[in-house]
């Protein structure tokens, strides 16, 4: 028999990085997905959980919603009817990078033994020391002018090569939802959009996405957007200068205000901080807007408050001018429900030392997909599991054969597990 020449999650990989799915940022609001790319690859996923039906003689229901999310049922074992019910889900775009070439080229490369790996396109190359942890193992890149999208077609293979392990090995596994969405990278998870009564039968909702392999965050960032509207007055410079109230200059006054505040860039530790993240405007009207973040939903509302504090006093050193603020609740830290769940990540170490794979408990300086799920379904506990991928969102992005094989064979691991938890 002819040997495959890829261990199987990395065969799969392969099939899913070559198919280009990009997401387009610049796309309506509402529009959902945001590309036809997107839903090629939704329809390619929506038929292999199908066909893992048929061959497996499994009753798997899985389709392609409008929105271009793939929602699929894999019900329970015999016996494990009553098992919990476990999410598992990956997003199938890929990092939006400008000026890719939207065709990914993968490109296996042999056992890493050291040095830097330059890719043949556009002078990128890999840094020696972001290899290091590779040694002994095949490296999977684009040619570099592309984003791999090892995020998240990582998730998306060791998903379905784990369901496909679990159905053909007969293994425990409870009732399933399997769902691979779009438009993550731009932050549309729509999950409000998600029959309300599934996703609270879900008792565990797992993201498996980016991070290095045995990364499970168990919380992540409160994130909310804070704009400031700022109504000055126009008028010619010249003979009317003196009328001008200069909404532009106040926003930079605003920001430059903010650099008593921690920022990105000043911050003393891991702690929360605001980040004027965007400024556009000019004398008659101008808008800032911030994304304060940190780790507790508490200290996240804290800052706020001192933005709108900060807004009225700039306002009030300006005659003329008005500052409205607009807050907006983007995400919620996923802490409080795994926290609640104190059985979760206990089991999952477990699961993961099966496979090989020892857990790294992390907390995402950032929203997982968790966080939005949570912020409409506070109480389903969603921990994100990364799988291997590594300088993802550039064109370096690379990820190794053996570290796919182990991260899918964990997500195997971890259904078998769940299906045991009372
Ligand atoms: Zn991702």
């Amino acid at each position: 028999m002819k040997q495959p020449r890829y261990q199987p999650t990395t065969e799969r990989f392969l099939r899913y990085v070559k198919i280009p799915s990009q997401g387009d940022p610049k796309a309506p609001k509402d529009k959902r997905p945001t590309t036809e790319d997107q839903l090629i690859i939704a329809r390619v996923l929506n038929e292999e959980l199908l066909q893992l039906g048929r061959q497996n003689e499994i009753e798997i229901t899985s389709e392609v919603l409008p929105n271009g999310m793939v929602l699929g049922h894999v019900p329970a074992a015999k016996g494990f009817e009553n098992s919990k019910h476990l999410c598992l889900t990956a997003h199938v775009d890929t990092y939006p990078y400008p000026n890719s070439t939207p065709q990914v080229t993968p490109i296996v490369h042999p056992a890493y033994v050291e040095g830097d790996i330059n890719l043949p396109a556009n002078g990128t190359i890999i840094p020696a020391k972001e290899l290091a942890k590779l040694v002994g193992q095949r490296v999977i890149t684009s040619s570099g002018d592309s984003v791999l999208g090892a995020d998240d077609k990582a998730g998306l293979a060791s998903i379905m090569q784990a369901v496909s392990k679990v159905l053909s090995e007969k293994t425990a596994r409870g009732p399933m939802t399997i769902l691979f969405f779009p438009d993550e990278e731009d932050g549309r998870f729509h999950a409000e959009g998600l029959p309300r009564e599934l996703v609270e039968s879900w008792d565990m909702f797992l993201s498996v996405d980016g991070g290095e392999l045995g990364e499970v965050d168990s919380a992540c960032y409160s994130g909310r957007t804070v704009t400031f509207k700022i109504t000055g007055k126009d008028a010619h410079p010249g003979p009317y200068g003196h009328l001008i109230v200069p909404a532009q200059v106040i926003a930079a006054d605003l920001i430059m205000r903010m650099q008593a505040m921690p920022t990105p860039w000043n911050k003393a530790d891991h702690g929360g901080y605001q980040f004027p993240k965007e400024v556009q405007g000019e004398a008659g009207a101008a808008t800032v807007t911030c994304i304060p973040r940190a780790f507790e939903d508490s200290t996240s509302l804290i800052l706020v408050e001192e933005l709108r504090t900060l807004g009225a006093a700039v306002a009030s050193d300006y005659e003329g001018c008005k500052i409205e603020v607009e807050v907006k609740h983007q995400y919620t830290s996923t802490a409080d429900a795994i926290a609640a769940n104190p059985l979760l990540m206990p089991m999952l170490a477990g699961a993961l030392r099966k496979a090989g794979v020892t857990l790294i408990e992390s907390r995402a300086e950032g929203g997982t997909d968790g966080a939005m799920l949570n912020l409409h379904f506070p109480n389903v506990p969603a921990p994100n599991f990364g799988v291997g991928a590594h300088l993802y969102h550039s064109w370096a992005e690379f990820i190794g054969e053996d570290d796919l094989e182990m991260g899918m064979d964990a997500v195997a691991e971890i259904i078998n597990a769940f299906a045991y938890i009372k």
